[in-house]
């Protein structure tokens, strides 16, 4: 790779797109877009090349330096990240720049868009191995970035706060039957849930990632970029930049109650830490417990907020255990058809034969959005799951109680999944099941299954 390359992408191509007009103003055709030569990768040392300093974990966002990804032109040379911004989204954002639909030198107006809710700034936020895997400062770019926008550097938040009112008829329900009571204030007289919601997208440092997992960095790089078809040759030709952007799913925080709350150590503090199921969770589907945990731990947050304290969902964008619907409908399949029937001896050999892990959540990255928020101590964990709690007790969080599912809100056919999860290690109140608890905890047949 020259020098001449490089700075022959900086300056880009198309007049048209060089004129900063709205999409609607400008026709783009894709054969227009791109006529410089393809700039494959970039190296330290390359001409043009000068990345904003970027010191994970400083003390303060102006030392820190912001996260810029952006191959923009004005950006293109100062990229201190690798990857792309929006997460998996990034790749829609390509697909509506191919076909014409947004201009790539598109900058957002972020007028009006700031959080409603202050969070921080806590001490976590300037260690560097405390948070990892998202970028503490991603909420507050335009305040404390806005020379770097002012200068045209294409600086993006991936932290967005917001609020709003939740009704779900689960939460209907539990008014109607006594579980639950309105207050006015964190639950209105209609029922509705007052909620404030914070998105974040993933912005993984890379030697604290590596870290994390007792890892060298050099193989997470390599690994980064051989699993993903190679698609970031950087990670390959740009040790010197730390900061990698995944194309993957980000989490959702739902807080209920004063968000003020979380940090304080004198409020109390119910949080479930959950990963999406999106069969059970949106659909009902009642093969697994992940909607009835869900509500139920909503129920517990509104609960606690009503009483003094704060409740806190944690919602990530893992779907099935990270292996995702394919692979997860494809073990159904397999659970539901294998000899004996599906029983809980066989579910996590089930996922193993298909996916050759049980699980690819790998918990060592969730306690970061718990550091960011602030959380020193969780008085009620709604969560069985073993995993999960070694994770954020080893981060350094006290957890006082850990609060399972009531068995009465379990479905059925999930009986599988509990038993095999506390033959496994998950936590119960109850009694460890037997090989034969384990032979005998039986799903139903796909005859039981109306079409
Ligand atoms: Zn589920």
């Amino acid at each position: 790779m020259t020098s001449s390359e490089a700075s022959t992408q900086s300056t880009a191509a198309d007049p048209a797109v060089e004129s900063h007009k709205s999409p609607k103003e400008e026709e783009f055709s894709p054969q227009q877009l791109y006529t410089s030569r393809v700039v494959l990768t970039t190296y330290p040392s390359q001409l043009g090349i000068d990345p904003i300093p970027l010191t994970w974990g400083a003390a303060t966002p102006a030392e820190r330096g912001p996260v810029v990804v952006s191959r923009q032109q004005d950006s293109f040379g100062k990229r201190n990240a690798i990857g792309a911004g929006g997460g998996s989204y990034c790749i829609y954002r390509a697909l509506a720049v191919a076909i014409g639909a947004l201009s790539p030198t598109h900058r957002p107006d972020f007028g009006l868009t700031e959080p409603t809710h202050i969070i921080g700034p806590f001490p976590a936020w300037s260690d560097p191995e405390k948070i990892v895997s998202m970028d503490p400062w991603g909420h507050a770019t335009v305040e404390h970035y806005h020379e770097h926008l002012e200068k045209g550097i294409d600086v993006r938040p991936t932290i967005a706060i917001t609020q709003a009112h939740m009704k779900l008829a689960e939460i209907d329900d539990a008014i109607a039957k006594g579980i639950l009571h309105c207050d006015g204030d964190i639950i209105t007289k209609g029922g509705e849930l007052k909620v404030v919601k914070v998105a974040s997208e993933p912005v993984w440092h890379l030697p604290g990632v590596a870290k994390r997992f007792g890892i060298g960095e050099s193989t997470l790089r390599r690994a980064l970029f051989e699993d993903t078809g190679g698609m970031y040759p950087e990670l390959i030709t740009r040790p010197d930049l730390k900061v990698f952007l995944p194309p993957i799913g980000g989490l959702t925080v739902y807080i209920f109650g004063d968000p003020a709350h979380i940090s304080d150590p004198t409020k109390r503090l119910t949080m479930r830490v959950h990963d999406e199921c999106n069969g059970s969770d949106v659909f009902g589907s009642d093969i697994c417990t992940c909607k009835p945990y869900l509500i139920y731990s909503i129920e517990e947050c509104a609960r606690e907020a009503q009483n003094g304290g704060v409740g806190v969902v944690v919602y990530f964008r893992k779907e099935g255990r990270a292996l995702g619907e394919v692979t997860k409908y494809l073990v159904y399949n397999a659970r539901k058809r294998q000899e004996g029937g599906d029983t809980a001896a066989n579910y996590f050999k089930r996922t193993e034969f298909v996916a050759g892990v049980k699980d690819m959540r790998f918990q060592a990255l969730m306690p970061d959005i718990l550091h960011w928020l602030g959380v020193s101590r969780i008085d009620r964990f709604i969560s069985m799951s073993n995993m999960k709690y070694e994770a954020i007790v080893e981060s350094g969080i006290e957890i006082i109680e850990r609060v399972s599912i009531p068995e009465e809100r379990m479905p059925a056919d999930s009986k599988v999944e509990i038993e095999a999860k506390i033959a496994d290690g998950y936590f119960t109140t109850g009694a460890m099941p037997t090989a034969d608890t384990l032979e005998a905890v039986k799903g139903r047949n796909w005859d039981e299954i109306a079409h």
